[in-house]
């Protein structure tokens, strides 16, 4: 660590980024507990599926328990519509492969493992940290019987859309949008979360718009919106009684939940607004340190800015080996590392994160194909990259980025110190 005389540590701490509330939340719950509807029917409900259709530009929208469950219910029509219904007990896309984003959260592609499905990761691109056009390309080469992809647009960035959407058109593949850390941003005005085949979006706690918890299902497609919401509450059938002819899933979202997401879905430009605000603050504090800030496409694309991050030049790289739960790094002059910012960071009450580390580094993925740009390989582990050899942009962004304190309520005061903080991460 590097020193922090004089820099006091914050009384509250700064989150990465924690929910912000506003008032109207806590109306809308109330409402459902003074009428009753405490369960998954009810007026917030269906309020929170017309508004974000609306603010979307889509034409159905089924309100869910979780943004994984939104993802989940994706794959299995996914798979349903390309293999065709799955017999009993087994998953949709039972040995088949299915292309994913690789520098994601695991609930993007867990549900490719819950429909038995084999994913295949892509690697990313240094423009906007998303999936790489070409290594999908590439992976089209190496396994052109491959019908599905799932793409996330990490940190609120929207990836590159237009050349996603031609490769998918020239493998007649299918796409699930995973949109559940970017509601809000947008590709050439469309807003993400309309370019898949199936979308999903996340309330979480941490993203910009929450609910505590929950997420959505977006569609043009009024079967595969009644399918999920069958799917979402037990598969039951139009009988007088519990009739089950599908597997069923308890995945609806709550009318608790669905009114604090109600109350939050006016404030998601004001969010992305003081998001902006943050990400911009950022980049001109930092702007003679030897890092650059997540990238996006300033012409064609609107982020959410979801979080700030930064990426630390590699020649300004200090030594570091990350093992599976554990690292170690040397403190060097002028060199520093995502760790010991971590570590500063941490030490005035700050909270930060690691890049999310790519899939294909995970123990669980490791084994499954992994698509570069140069072709295909294995996950690899992180010693074999600490080692000075970079092998692909994922492992590259994992090994030299950091994801800076992003909370809405932040103050300009607050910010300042952390930027003074991560300055001196670099003395
Ligand atoms: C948060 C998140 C999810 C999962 O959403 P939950 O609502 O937490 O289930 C999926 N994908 C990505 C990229 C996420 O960040």
């Amino acid at each position: 660590m590097k020193s922090l005389d004089g820099i006091k540590p914050f009384e509250k701490k700064v989150w990465l980024s924690s929910p912000t509330m506003h008032g109207e939340e806590l109306e809308f719950m109330k409402e459902a507990f003074e009428s009753n509807w405490m369960s998954t029917v009810g007026k917030n409900i269906n309020e929170v599926e017309r508004l974000v259709a609306e603010r979307i530009g889509c034409r159905y929208a089924v309100a869910l328990s979780a943004g994984t469950a939104a993802l989940h219910l994706a794959t299995k029509l996914a798979g349903e519509k390309l293999y065709g219904q799955a017999r009993p007990y087994e998953g949709t896309l039972e040995g088949k492969r299915v292309f994913c984003s690789d520098l994601t959260f695991d609930a993007s592609v867990n549900p490719v493992a819950y429909e038995d499905g084999e994913a295949v990761f892509i690697d990313t691109e240094e423009d906007t940290w998303n999936m790489d056009p070409v290594a999908l390309d590439k992976a089209f080469s190496l396994y052109p019987d491959v019908k599905l992809i799932v793409l996330a647009h990490l940190y609120g960035t929207p990836g590159k859309m237009d050349e996603i959407l031609d490769i998918a058109k020239k493998y007649n593949a299918l796409i699930i949008e995973d949109a559940a850390e970017s509601f809000g941003a947008s590709y050439k005005g469309k807003e993400t979360g309309t370019f898949g085949d199936y979308n999903a979006i996340s309330f979480n706690g941490n993203k910009i718009i929450t609910g505590s918890s929950g997420g959505i299902f977006l569609t043009d497609s009024k079967d595969d919106a009644d399918k999920v919401r069958k799917w979402s509450t037990q598969s039951r059938e139009d009988a007088p009684w519990y009739q089950h002819e599908e597997i069923g899933y308890n995945y609806r979202m709550s009318n608790v939940i669905a009114g604090v997401v109600r109350g939050q879905i006016p404030y998601l430009d004001e969010h992305i607004a003081r998001k902006k605000e943050i990400y911009q603050r950022y980049q001109e504090g930092l702007k003679d340190l030897p890092i650059t800030m997540n990238p996006y496409d300033a012409e064609n694309s609107g982020p959410n800015f979801w979080l700030s991050c930064l990426l630390i030049d590699k020649d300004s790289m200090s030594p570091i080996v990350r093992g599976e739960r554990e690292y170690l790094y040397q403190s060097q002059k002028g060199k520093t590392n995502p760790q010991e910012i971590m570590e500063m960071l941490s030490a005035i009450n700050a909270e930060s994160r690691p890049i999310w580390k790519p899939m294909h580094m995970q123990p669980i993925y490791r084994m499954n194909a992994f698509v570069t740009r140069q072709g295909n390989g294995r996950g690899r582990t992180n010693a074999y990259i600490d080692e000075g050899e970079i092998v692909d942009v994922g492992a590259d962004i994992f090994r030299r980025g950091l994801c800076l304190p992003s909370d809405n309520k932040m103050t300009e005061e607050e910010q300042e110190r952390i930027i003074e903080v991560v300055k001196r991460c670099f003395e």
